[in-house]
């Protein structure tokens, strides 16, 4: 029997790769798309060094979420993709079309191309950055919640996912009729990196770890492992009941940055030795915001508020079985240790 083929669109990412490699152990060909061909043989060495078997079963293809070409090409013959590649960013851009721009036109690139090849389900990978920010709710969030993009102070990542989730929405209630969307809404992805490129929530644990961040800012994070939301990608897409749904991936309740720090020093023990528990007041983070950059990230309505949200609806309707959050923030520390990008404490 011939093997369907799936398009994972930004191979090179941190989510993507491990939807490749769960695509894989489930029996399916895997086509990736990479901004550029000089990014293949790394990838696939990355990929190889998990022990995956990919003669024959990974091609690559070369697109950009900022240019039609190459997408009809990359959809061509596959029977679902999976649209994970978006843009992060660790600093804010100083033009926020510079993360809005591809995830909207992006995102409405591929469903447009996934619409004339025929392919009969999308799933997009959209975010809790889509549901939960800049309307404070009392209970917590669910997938009937869609952040404000106008509400005041709301970050240019946020309002991308928001803006690109929201297109594809409208695309296949208009013009795409016939395709099938289905949405992940993670909240931050931790558990274990496959490579040296580092995703934005990673790049938190790192500083965390290295003993970068003297003091935690009172934010809170809801925290799913990256190897659960690949496979709850897999649900989405074969499930017939995940059709027009959106679902949100969290491994439970939102945890505060001291709960984060003091998570990882449970788990890693001396290794996590840097890692900082001092809460810093509302007022300071706000008043240092003035003259740094770095706390002006920390800064934003979001500070102080309570939040939390539901992964109930995956886990009720897809049969979804989350691993807790504390096994993965410590699988990210133990994978940044290993892959040598962070050195361990000196004894
Ligand atoms: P990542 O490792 O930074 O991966 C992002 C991917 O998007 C990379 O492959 C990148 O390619 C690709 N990309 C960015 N701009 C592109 C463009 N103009 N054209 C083509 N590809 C482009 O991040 P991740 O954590 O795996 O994120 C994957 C998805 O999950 C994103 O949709 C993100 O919004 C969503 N998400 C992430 C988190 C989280 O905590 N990390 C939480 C919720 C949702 P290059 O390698 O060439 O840059």
């Amino acid at each position: 029997m011939t093997r369907q083929t799936v398009l994972v669109t930004g191979g090179s990412g941190f989510l993507a790769g491990h939807c490749i490699l769960a695509l894989l152990k489930a029996g399916y060909d895997v086509r990736t798309t990479l901004r550029s061909p000089a990014r293949e043989a790394g990838l696939r060495a990355t990929l190889a060094a998990t022990g995956a078997e990919l003669d024959g079963r990974l091609q690559v293809a070369i697109a950009d979420l900022t240019a039609d070409a190459g997408w009809d090409a990359a959809v061509a013959g596959c029977s679902h993709v999976l649209h994970v590649a978006s843009p992060l960013l660790t600093a804010a851009p100083p033009d926020e079309d510079e993360l809005i721009r591809p995830a909207r036109e992006g995102t409405l690139r591929v469903l447009r191309a996934a619409h004339r090849a025929g392919i009969k389900r999308v799933v997009l990978t959209s975010s809790f950055a889509a549901i939960g920010y800049g309307r404070p709710l009392d209970r917590p969030y669910d997938e009937r919640d869609w952040t404000d993009p106008a509400a005041p102070g709301l970050a240019a990542y946020p309002k991308s996912k928001t803006l690109a989730e929201k297109a594809a929405w409208d695309f296949v209630d208009g013009e795409g009729q016939g395709l099938e969307l289905a949405v992940v809404n993670p909240v931050g992805i931790f558990g274990p990196l496959l490579g040296p490129d580092l995703s934005a929530s990673i790049v938190l644990i790192r500083t965390m770890l290295e003993g970068k961040l003297r003091a935690v800012p009172q934010l809170m994070f809801g925290v799913v492992d990256v190897r659960d939301v690949a496979e709850l990608h897999l649900r989405a897409m074969t499930d017939p009941a995940a059709a027009g749904e959106r679902f949100l991936a969290t491994a439970g309740d939102f945890m505060t940055m001291r709960a984060i720090a003091e998570a990882l020093k449970a788990g890693l023990g001396q290794r996590a030795d840097r890692v900082s528990t001092v809460v810093l007041p509302n007022w300071l983070v706000r008043l240092v915001a003035r003259f740094s950059a770095t706390a002006r990230q920390a800064a934003t309505p979001e500070l102080g508020r309570k939040k939390t949200a539901t992964g109930a609806k995956a886990i009720a309707m897809l049969g979804w079985q989350p691993r807790p959050a504390a096994e993965a923030l410590v699988a990210t520390g133990e994978s940044l240790f290993r892959l040598g990008l962070v050195s361990p404490p000196r004894p």
